[in-house]
C-alpha cells in the first residue's frame, strides 16, 4: 500500500483539493491583523483533511449519532484546521470562518463543544488522549463500533498526562482508537528537540504497546494508508507518526516557530494565499 497506483486517482485528487481548501479556510479563520495558529494548523492540514473527507464516519446533518466517528483536536491551537474542514463538510457556512476569535462567534482561538461538530474543549494541552481513551471505551461499553481518532503535537507529548494515556489505552487494548502524531519538530518557542528529548517517538509509542506507523505528513496515498492500516489493527491502539513541516504550503511560513502563533499583515496573507494555490501541498 502507499503506492499511486494502487490508489484510486480520483479520490486521491478529491482529497488533494480538499486540503488545499482546508489550508485556504485556515487562511480565512485566520483574517488579518489578528493573532493565530497558522503553523500547526498547516502541518496537520492534509491529515485533517484525509480523516474528514476519508476515513471518518460522519454527517453534519446527524451531529448526534452515537455512531459517528469522534476527533479530537489536542493541540487545540490548531482548530484552524478543523474549523477549516468542518465548514467544508458543511457543519456552517464557510463564510463563518471569517468571525474566528470575534466576540460572540461560534469559532473561537481553541476548541469548545458549543461549535458544531467539536466533540471536546482542549488548549490545555496533553488532555485531548485522555478524553480520547473515555470516549473509546465508552464506545466499548455501549457496543457502538464508532472510532476515535486524537490528534497532538510533537511539542505536547512533553505533557506527562499524554503518556499515562498512552498506558491506559495499552492496558484497554483499545483497538477504536487512533492516535496521530503531527511531528513537525517545532513548538511555539522553537525547535522541540531542544525543550525535551523527542528522539525515536515510534519506538517509544511501539514500546508502550501501541501498534505504530510512520509516515509523511503530507503525503495523501501514505496518509490515507496509514488511517486504512490503523483502523484495522485489533487488541492495541494504533498511533501514526505524521512527520510533517510546520507552516506546510505558505512558503514563507515553513519550518519556522515564527509563524505559531504571528499575525498576518494584509500583504501576508495575500502571500499566504498565492503560496497554497500554487503549492502541490499534498503530494500525490
Ligand atoms: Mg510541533
Amino acid at each position: 500500500m502507499g503506492k499511486v497506483n494502487e490508489m484510486d486517482r480520483e479520490l486521491l485528487d478529491t482529497l488533494k483539493e480538499k486540503a488545499r481548501q482546508v489550508r485556504l479556510g485556515i487562511i480565512e479563520a485566520l483574517g488579518t491583523g489578528n493573532r493565530g495558529h497558522l503553523g500547526g494548523s498547516m502541518s496537520c492540514a492534509d491529515v485533517v483533511a484525509a480523516l474528514y473527507f476519508y476515513k471518518m464516519r460522519h454527517n453534519p446533518k446527524k451531529q448526534d449519532d452515537p455512531n459517528r466517528d469522534r476527533f479530537i483536536m489536542s493541540k487545540g491551537h490548531s482548530v484552524l484546521a478543523q474549523y477549516a474542514a468542518l465548514a467544508e463538510a458543511g457543519y456552517f457556512g464557510r463564510d463563518v470562518l471569517a468571525t474566528t476569535k470575534s466576540f460572540g462567534s461560534i469559532l473561537q482561538g481553541h476548541p469548545e463543544r458549543e461549535t458544531p461538530g467539536i466533540e471536546a474543549n482542549t488548549g490545555s494541552l496533553g488532555q485531548g488522549l485522555s478524553v480520547g481513551v473515555g470516549m473509546a471505551l465508552a464506545g466499548r461499553m455501549d457496543g457502538l463500533d464508532y472510532r476515535v481518532y486524537v490528534v497532538v503535537g510533537d511539542g505536547e507529548l512533553a505533557e506527562g498526562q499524554i503518556w499515562e494515556a498512552l498506558m491506559a489505552a495499552n492496558h484497554y487494548a483499545l483497538d477504536n482508537l487512533t492516535l496521530i502524531v503531527d511531528m513537525n519538530g517545532i513548538q511555539a518557542m522553537g525547535r522541540t528537540r531542544d525543550r525535551y528529548a523527542i528522539a525515536n517517538i515510534p519506538g517509544r509509542l511501539a514500546a508502550f504497546g501501541w501498534k505504530t506507523f510512520e509516515i509523511d505528513g503530507h503525503d495523501m496515498p501514505e496518509i490515507v494508508s496509514a488511517l486504512d492500516r490503523a483502523s484495522s489493527v485489533k487488541g492495541a491502539p494504533a498511533a501514526i507518526v505524521a512527520r510533517t513541516v510546520k507552516g506546510k504550503g505558505v512558503d514563507f511560513a515553513e519550518n519556522t516557530h515564527a509563524y505559531h502563533n504571528n499575525l498576518l499583515t494584509a500583504e501576508d496573507r495575500e502571500r499566504a494565499i498565492a503560496s497554497v494555490l500554487k503549492s502541490s501541498s499534498a503530494a500525490v
